[in-house]
């Protein structure tokens, strides 16, 4: 399954709900590179500097880090992807990728929610060091103030949460990853959802799949 949509419409949330429902991985290219880049390996320092902007990192080097992680065998019985494809390109390789190892694409989700609340969204959201989890100051806190209730770690705002960046992050991606609803379309299922929270647009993705 696919999970498409802008930044901020909760994509690596919903992700997560899906993930533990059907017991399969979750795979974020953006997780991997924030975790690469935490870590100082040398894909971090590659993409620290473009990440930071909201600038897409090069498809080679993405699709050579997605290729990677689907061959684990965790996979083997399929997976989710948050935040990738991101290009056409990308859409393409995928397309082989899976091919290569049998499987299709039983869905591609296309999460939408009007631009102004795209940004009140980021601007509230909180991400644990530690474990990746996302919080909402509004919709979903953490029981204790600035601390992951899964881990413990500690919760900050990420630097591509800042008003103008998220703007940037925006017109990209209605460059360069918003054509993907009509490369999925006919090609695909592809299901268009939206909802006040995470948690309604999870329910209603549960019920139509
Ligand atoms: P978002 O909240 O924008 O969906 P992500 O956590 O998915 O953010 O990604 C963070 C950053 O990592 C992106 O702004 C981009 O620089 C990089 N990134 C993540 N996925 C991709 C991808 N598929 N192609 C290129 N760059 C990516
Ligand atoms: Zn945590």
């Amino acid at each position: 399954m696919v999970l498409l949509g802008a930044p901020g419409v909760g994509k690596g949330t919903v992700g997560d709900m899906l993930a533990e429902k059907f017991g399969i991985p979750k795979i974020s290219t953006g997780d991997i590179f924030r975790k690469a880049i935490a870590e100082k390996t040398p894909l971090g320092r590659k993409v620290n500097e473009l990440t930071g902007k909201g600038e897409l990192v090069p498809d080679d080097i993405t699709v050579a880090i997605v290729k990677e992680r689907i061959a684990k065998e965790d996979c083997k019985n399929g997976f989710i992807m948050d935040g990738f494809p991101r290009t056409i390109h990308q859409a393409e390789e995928l397309d082989k990728l899976l091919k290569g190892m049998n499987l299709r694409l039983d869905a591609v989700v296309n999460i939408f929610l009007p631009k102004e609340e795209i940004i009140r969204r980021i601007s509230l959201r909180r991400t644990c060091g530690n474990c990746s989890m996302i919080y909402n100051l509004n919709f979903s806190p953490p029981k204790k103030d600035g601390v992951c209730d899964k881990c413990g770690g500690l919760l900050y705002q990420r630097d591509d949460e800042k008003e103008e960046t998220v703007l940037n992050r925006l017109s990209i991606y209605e460059k360069q990853t918003a054509p993907l609803i009509k490369y999925y379309e006919g090609r695909s299922r592809l299901i268009n959802v939206t909802g006040e929270t995470s948690k309604e647009i999870f329910e209603r993705l549960i019920e139509i799949l």
